[in-house]
């Protein structure tokens, strides 16, 4: 049992998935994680919570210094998160193709994305969910959210 569990715990991913303020407040809470859970990955965390500006400093510290910056910031800090832990192979760039590209209006049906969201031409762009990109910004990422896990 030990070696089926090493095993498993070498090919089974983590990512960070955010339900951003405009997907809890529009209600979408419940489709994005139903879109999660149907493609076969597990929830290994959950938790609603409000950002704190330092939480999102670490957490976007690739964008500072970029236009979009304080606007994603202000918009992070709008209102309640959803932080979610998803796990399964391949998760990583798996959510990230649930997802849907960065730019709502031009992300693809099908996708959370392309499906329920659109530019409201506002300064950034509210695109429901954020997703790691890589391992690297997994580990990173979950160690800022869920301090514990
Ligand atoms: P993601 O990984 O697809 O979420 O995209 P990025 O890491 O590149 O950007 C982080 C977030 O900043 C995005 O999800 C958007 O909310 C916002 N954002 C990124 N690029 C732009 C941009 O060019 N213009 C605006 N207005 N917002 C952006
Ligand atoms: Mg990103």
């Amino acid at each position: 049992a030990p070696a089926v569990a090493d095993a498993l715990s070498e090919t089974i991913e983590r990512t960070l998935v955010l339900v951003k303020p405009d997907g809890v407040r529009r209600g979408l809470s419940g489709e994005i994680l139903r879109r999660v859970e149907a493609k076969g990955y597990t929830l290994a965390a959950v938790q609603l919570l409000d950002a704190t500006p330092e939480l999102l400093a670490a957490h976007y510290a690739e964008h500072e210094g970029k236009p979009f910056f304080a606007p994603l910031v202000d918009f992070m800090l709008s209102g309640p998160i959803l932080a979610v832990v998803a796990e399964g192979q391949g998760v990583i760039p798996g959510f990230r193709s649930l997802a849907g590209a960065t730019d709502p209006t031009a992300a693809a049906p099908g996708t959370i994305r392309g499906d329920l969201g659109r530019d409201w031409g506002l300064k950034v762009q509210q695109n429901l969910v954020h997703g790691s990109d890589s391992p690297e910004s997994a580990a990173r990422e979950i160690a800022l959210w869920f301090p514990g896990l």
